[in-house]
C-alpha cells in the first residue's frame, strides 16, 4: 500500500494586494492504507493542499513523494490518485454505469473487462440498480456514491476525497461515512479525506491532521486530539471545552499532574512536559463536570457555580453554569440524569485525568 509524504509543502496565491499563503510547510506522512483526514475550518487551505496532491496546482515549494516516486510536478493522469470532488462534477449526459467506466476507457481496458470491474463497483457502494439512470435522476447520496465508485474503479492506490458529504443531509451523511470507510479499508487504499466537520473526522478516521491558517497544528488519533489537545484551536474545533486561565506552580509531579493556580483556586491537570513557569489554560470536556450538591464534600478540583439552564438535545443533556468572574461552561449529561431546579447555586468536580492544561495562546 502506497505512503504519501509531504515534505515542505508551501502554496502562495499571487493577490492584488501581494501574497497569500494558503499553505505553509506543510510535512507530514500518510501511511499506506490509512484513512487520514484533513480537518479545518473553511480557507484553511486543505482543498489547496489536496489539488497539490493530485496535481491539479503545482506547490510554490517542497515535495511531494507516492511511496519512494517524487510526482511534485507531475500531471495528474500521470499520479496513482483519483480524486472525489466536493460537488461529485458526474457527466451528466452519461448513465451511472457510463460514468464508473469512464476512468478504464481513457485507460483503454477492453470493453468486457471493463464492464466486469463497473458491476463490481456498482455492488461495492450499493447501487447496481440505478446502472442505467443518468446522475439528475439519482438523489444527493446516490450521486456521491457514483462518485466515490468511478474514482475507485481505476483502483487508484491514492484516493483523495474533498467534503464528500457536504451536501447531504444529517442521517445520510452518518450512514455514508461508514460505507466511505467500508470501501477504501476493502480497496486498501491510501485515503486523504479532507472535511470542516470534525463529527466525520472523530467517527472513521485512523488519524487526523488539524489545519489551521495553512499550517497543521496538531497530528493524532480523534482520541489523543480530543483528549489532549495541543492548544485551544485543537480543543475548541474538536468538540465543545470549557476553559480556566491560570498560572502554573510548579513542575509537574512524578505522576505528571500540575497543580495550577486559577481564579477559582488550585485546579490539578496533566499537560506536555515543559510549562513551567507559563500562563496556562485548563481544558474541560463538557461531559467530565460532575455535578453535585453545593454542600457536598470537597476534594481535588471541587468548584462551585451557578446552574442556569438545561437544554435537551435528545441523546445527551446540556446544563449552562456560570462561575465566579463571569466565566460560563457547559456540562453534559445522560438525559435521564438532568433535572432539578435551575438558578441555584451547585457543586462540581472533575477528575485531574479529565483537566488537560494547555499553554496559554
Ligand atoms: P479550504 O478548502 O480549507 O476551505 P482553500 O484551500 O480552498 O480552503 O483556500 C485557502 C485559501 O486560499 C483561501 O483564503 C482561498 O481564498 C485562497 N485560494 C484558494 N484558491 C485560490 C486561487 N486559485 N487563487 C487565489 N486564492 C486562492
Ligand atoms: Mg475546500
Amino acid at each position: 500500500m502506497l505512503p504519501v509524504v509531504m515534505q515542505n509543502l508551501s502554496k502562495r496565491f499571487p493577490t492584488a494586494r501581494g501574497e497569500l499563503a494558503a499553505v505553509q510547510e506543510v510535512t507530514l506522512t500518510v501511511e499506506g492504507g490509512e484513512l487520514f483526514f484533513l480537518l479545518g475550518p473553511s480557507g484553511c487551505g486543505k482543498t489547496t493542499l489536496l489539488r497539490m496532491l493530485a496535481g491539479f496546482i503545482p506547490p510554490s515549494s517542497g515535495r511531494i513523494f507516492f511511496g519512494q516516486r517524487d510526482v511534485t510536478l507531475l500531471p495528474p493522469e500521470k499520479r496513482e490518485s483519483a480524486m472525489v470532488f466536493q460537488n461529485y462534477a458526474l457527466w451528466p449526459h452519461m448513465t451511472v454505469s457510463g460514468n464508473v467506466g469512464f476512468g478504464l476507457k481513457v485507460r483503454k481496458l477492453p470493453r468486457p473487462g471493463r464492464q466486469q470491474i463497473v458491476r463490481e463497483m456498482l455492488q461495492t457502494v450499493r447501487i447496481s440498480d440505478k446502472a442505467t439512470a443518468r446522475p439528475m435522476e439519482l438523489s444527493g447520496g446516490q450521486q456521491q456514491r457514483v462518485a466515490l465508485a468511478r474514482a475507485l474503479a481505476v483502483r487508484p492506490p491514492c484516493l483523495l476525497l474533498d467534503e464528500p458529504l457536504s451536501n447531504l443531509d444529517a442521517a445520510l451523511r452518518a450512514a455514508m461515512r461508514w460505507e466511505i470507510r467500508r470501501i477504501v479499508k476493502g480497496a486498501g487504499t491510501t485515503a486523504i479525506y479532507v472535511t470542516h466537520d470534525q463529527a466525520e473526522a472523530l467517527a472513521i478516521a485512523d488519524r487526523i491532521a488539524v489545519m489551521n491558517q495553512g499550517r497543521i497544528v496538531q497530528v493524532g488519533s480523534g482520541r489523543e486530539l480530543y483528549e489532549n489537545p495541543a492548544s485551544r484551536f485543537v480543543a475548541e474545533f474538536l468538540g465543545q471545552a470549557n476553559f480556566l486561565p491560570g498560572q502554573l506552580a510548579g513542575a509537574a509531579d512524578q505522576d505528571g499532574f500540575y497543580q495550577v493556580r486559577t481564579q477559582l483556586g488550585p485546579m490539578t491537570g496533566h499537560g506536555p512536559a515543559g510549562l513551567e513557569g507559563r500562563s496556562v489554560t485548563c481544558c474541560i470536556r463538557p461531559e467530565s463536570l460532575r455535578l453535585m450538591e453545593q454542600d457536598a464534600p470537597g476534594g481535588v478540583n471541587r468548584l462551585t457555580a451557578r446552574l442556569v439552564e438545561w437544554t435537551h438535545l435528545g441523546d445527551s443533556a446540556r446544563f449552562r453554569l456560570v462561575l465566579e468572574g463571569g466565566l460560563e461552561w457547559i456540562g453534559a449529561v445522560m438525559p435521564a440524569r438532568a433535572s432539578g431546579p435551575t438558578d441555584r447555586q451547585v457543586g462540581l468536580k472533575v477528575d485531574p485525568r479529565d483537566v488537560a492544561v494547555l499553554p496559554a495562546e
